[in-house]
């Protein structure tokens, strides 16, 4: 009994739970796979790094069935560096059961998050038919106040909080991405500062102009209700849908920073959508090339996988595998890179 015990103590010194009890009861604390952290290589530039952030997250304490602080060990495990908690202020329909304010959930979730060192963003989903829609306050210090009978009042309080807004899924629920008045009148007024090209398991290829036509960042974000490993199928290789934010510092003032300069893309299942210049730094910050002879090593050091074309000729650069290629002339295609609707990124190595 004694060798078997002492096998696991040495096969598995890294975790910092596993425990010799006695005879009677052995411990495999290790089997534990809440302790196991996946991480999700994506380069910086230009002093930047790459922070992997879920800014639309639902949980029982509006219509989502999972609980505050396993949102956040959910996004923890896979990888992420922020979310926010983003309940309906209008929506909740548990609310005879789960009895509490609006900013309950994010207290449970941002004291999870301070246990485990992940970074926690207060928010709430302003809820409205169209044209208004569905709008996300983040960064916002009392949700109960957005609770008003008028939204465009809901907007100005979060704002006087601070907030940072998101339109978000500008094609659901009627398959139509309309840009309204109201839209027009709100960014106009510096109070929508970024929108869902992507939310769920919807993208909104109409609103991959935006960006360059209105000056809103770009995201996409699961607006997760059910188990994230339920809702989404998991594959190999398979990443969670994510903005990407590139930001001095891993702190919430540098994220908040970068919100502000937009400094934003949105990644979806494989698929990148914003601002040109920040498309191609981040490709060229994950292929690093070598000249062999007439040939290019390209070396991925990203999880994302690039497909790019030159007519007829097709170029993949697998995530974290390295590719010799004859060496490209003139610019490629970049077939999942977009910064704009139609419009893929050209990349030249
Ligand atoms: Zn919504
Ligand atoms: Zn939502």
């Amino acid at each position: 009994m004694r060798k078997i015990a002492l096998f696991f103590l040495l096969a598995m010194p890294f975790t910092a739970n596993a425990q010799l009890s006695n005879d009677d009861v052995h411990k495999y604390d290790h089997f534990n796979q809440s302790q196991y952290r996946n991480e999700i290589r994506i380069p910086g530039f230009d002093g930047y790094q790459t922070l992997k952030c879920d800014f639309h997250i639902h949980t029982v304490f509006s219509d989502g069935s999972v609980w505050p602080s396993v949102r956040v060990q959910e996004a923890w495990k896979e990888g992420l560096d922020a979310i926010a908690i983003t309940d309906h202020i209008e929506y909740r329909p548990h609310k005879d059961i789960v009895v509490s304010d609006h900013n309950e959930s994010y207290n449970i979730a941002k004291k999870e998050g301070d246990k485990l060192g992940f970074m926690v963003i207060k928010g709430a989903e302003i809820t409205r038919s169209k044209p208004l829609g569905h709008l996300n306050a983040l960064f916002i210090s009392d949700a109960n106040a957005l609770d008003v009978d008028d939204p465009l009042q809901a907007i100005d309080i979060a704002e006087a909080q601070g907030a940072y807004i998101i339109w978000n899924h500008p094609g659901w629920p009627d398959n139509k991405s309309t840009f309204y008045p109201v839209h027009g009148d709100l960014i106009k007024a510096g109070k929508i500062d970024a929108y869902e090209a992507y939310n769920y398991m919807e993208s909104y290829p109409l609103t991959f102009d935006w960006y360059a036509e209105y000056g809103i960042a770009p995201m996409a974000n699961t607006d997760i209700h059910g188990p994230i490993d339920i809702d989404y199928a998991y594959g190999e290789g398979w990443i969670r849908p994510m903005t990407l934010v590139f930001a001095t510092d891993r702190t919430e003032a540098a994220l908040r920073e970068a919100l502000d300069a937009k400094r934003t893309l949105a990644f979806f299942h494989g698929t990148l959508v914003g601002d040109k210049e920040y498309l191609s730094k981040l490709v060229g910050a994950s292929l690093e090339t070598r000249e062999v002879g007439e040939r290019l090593e390209v070396t991925n050091i990203s999880d994302i996988t690039y497909k790019m074309t030159k007519g007829d000729d097709l170029y993949i650069f697998p995530a974290g595998k390295t590719v010799l290629i004859k060496a490209p002339k003139g610019t490629l295609d970049v077939e999942n890179c977009f910064w704009g609707n139609g419009k893929k990124l050209q990349y030249r190595f």
